[in-house]
């Protein structure tokens, strides 16, 4: 496939000011294939390192990201425009979190394991499953996490001993950049992390090059494109994609307090997040007005402004095509019979990609809104006769990334989390978890496959190789040929050693073994 690239910068600005804030380049295939390749120069050295000098590593990368935090939050703000308070929480405890967690965990997670086998003609195999590192890993991370996401990939993808190519989202580049640097700064040697800059062209180039194992996070759309363009070179990918995220209020969910998690669930970083809460099913019961209400007054506080003012509740969009989805889907849904109690509009007397958090009623499953990603300020409550028909409705979505379930009854709770089809229910809460290592990331139908984050993210990340040893070289197997009569004595020994007394050929004692082995179970 001939990659096409039209320019060789890409610009970027604040989205909150529109206010240019740099220019990089956009790495053309040559410098993607240089940096692929000098990639796999230092994996030759890295994979060697032990996971102690690794682990340190690790620790000094957190040292460094303390250091220079608040510059690190202050360019998130800048660049992708949400609160500084999110800056901080949401974009860099996980990061400084995963440093420790996999510093200290790794080695135990992937130290090799000795297993039994219970055939019995294999009595004699000792069987060691070990875990190796991959290579190269390529990433290609999305704008509205920039720091998190990346750094989390990064941080598994280096403790398992591969090195890493990143390409950050052409709406960030130098966060992207910034990465590199503290990289650098936490004296990792050349190229065991490489950012290259680019837009989807170079991502494409990164995903179509010879690495060992891509990570996307971002679209849906973004995430079948990776995946057939890595086809050409059988590429296994993770996708971490999109979602639709249903929140399902019981009854007895406290009115105040269940008020402030819907708000904070759907608001925060303006609504863009993956697993931001898209739609709202409360059940039937007296509190469902005063619930209403307190969230629309609630929505009704929060400050909209740029992320970089310390008073922000709500940053802006990241863009003007952003901006103009969330429109349209509030829009349609207007004109299909919503009603929108706050919200609903843009606000560009503010000067950025501002728009109001809405909370709309009356909404169904006809609308884009409670269907497609919205990925903005944007909540839709529909009021549902039974939790069963809240759980079909949640459930009725191409997506699976996450659901949350608000009450205070734990257990019911519990049986309906195991009845939504999602990679992660939050009972009670609401995102919390995309940037925690010890847990893990990751979504069922169109949200993407394979798991971020704790043991299963790590086992992602390496080769998992069986070595089998047999203690008893130099004995003929009973399986191997000839199947005729002409047996060693050995193996007429092996098979009346399976069949006692019972004076049977080679041939059919291994039938008979076989029929025995798989009638088994039934007995
Ligand atoms: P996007 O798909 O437009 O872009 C993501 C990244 O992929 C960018 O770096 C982009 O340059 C690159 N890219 C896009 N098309 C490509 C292609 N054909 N080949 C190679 N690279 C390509 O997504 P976005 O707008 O940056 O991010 C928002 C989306 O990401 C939302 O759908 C959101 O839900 C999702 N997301 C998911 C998670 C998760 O953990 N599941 C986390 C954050 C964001």
């Amino acid at each position: 496939m001939v990659i096409e690239q039209s320019a060789t910068t890409i610009k970027t600005y604040n989205p909150a000011t529109k206010e240019l804030l740099g220019e990089v380049a956009q790495a053309s295939a040559k410098e993607v294939e240089q940096a692929v390749a000098a990639s796999w120069q230092a994996f030759e050295s890295w994979q060697a390192t032990s996971f102690k000098e690794r682990s340190k590593a690790l620790l000094k990368l957190r040292k460094v990201i303390s250091q220079n935090a608040d510059e690190i939050a202050k360019l998130i703000s800048n660049e992708v425009g949400k609160p500084i308070c999110e800056s901080y929480m949401a974009e860099m405890v996980g990061p400084l979190d995963a440093c420790v967690w996999f510093a200290e965990n790794t080695e135990k997670a992937l130290e090799d394991q000795s297993i039994a086998m219970t055939n019995p003609l294999l009595l004699s195999k000792q069987s060691i499953i070990s875990f190796e590192p991959l290579g190269v890993v390529g990433i290609i991370s999305p704008w509205n996490y920039p720091f998190a996401i990346p750094m989390m990939s990064i941080i598994m993808a280096i403790a398992c001993g591969n090195t890493v190519v990143l390409k950050p989202s052409e709406k960030c580049p130098l966060i992207g950049i910034k990465i590199g640097e503290l990289f650098k700064q936490a004296g990792f040697p050349d190229n065991v992390v490489t950012i290259i800059t680019g837009g989807r062209s170079t991502g494409a180039l990164l995903s179509q090059s010879k690495v060992a194992k891509l990570i996307f996070t971002g679209s849906a759309i973004g995430g079948s494109k990776v995946m057939a363009q890595a086809a050409e070179n059988l590429t296994p990918v993770s996708l971490e994609l999109g979602g639709k995220d249903a929140a399902i209020v019981l009854p007895d969910a406290p009115v105040a307090w269940t008020a402030r998690g819907l708000v904070w669930g759907a608001f925060t970083n303006c609504g863009q997040a993956c697993a931001s809460i898209e739609r709202v099913y409360m059940v039937k019961g007296p509190n469902n007005q005063k619930l209403i209400d307190e969230i629309v007054s609630q929505t009704k506080k929060l400050e909209l402004g740029p992320g970089i003012n310390p008073n922000s509740d709500v940053g802006p969009m990241i863009d003007d095509e952003q901006l103009a989805k969330v429109e349209s889907h509030v829009e349609q849904a207007k004109a299909s019979g919503a009603n929108v109690l706050c919200g609903g509009k843009k606000r560009d007397d503010l000067g950025g990609y501002f728009y109001e958090p809405t909370v709309l009623t009356n909404v169904n499953h006809s609308m884009d809104v409670m269907l497609q990603e919205t990925f903005g300020p944007v909540m839709p409550i529909v009021i549902v006769e039974s939790e069963d028909e809240a759980i079909d409705l949640a459930n009725e979505s191409h997506y699976g990334l996450s659901a949350s379930i608000w009450t205070r009854n734990l257990s019911k709770a519990e049986d309906i989390a195991r009845d939504l089809e999602a990679g992660t229910i939050f009972i009670n809460d609401g995102l919390f978890s995309f940037a925690s290592p010890q847990v893990p990331w990751g979504g069922s139908k169109k949200s993407g496959g394979g798991r971020t984050h704790s043991y299963f993210g790590l086992l992602d990340l390496v080769n998992i190789k069986h070595i089998t040893i047999d203690s008893a070289g130099g004995m003929n197997r009973l399986w191997w040929y000839p199947y005729g009569k002409s047996r060693t004595k050995l193996a007429r020994a092996g098979v009346s050693f399976l069949h006692g007394n019972n004076p049977v050929d080679t041939v059919q004692g291994l039938i008979n073994f076989a029929t025995n082995f798989l009638q088994k179970p039934k007995s």
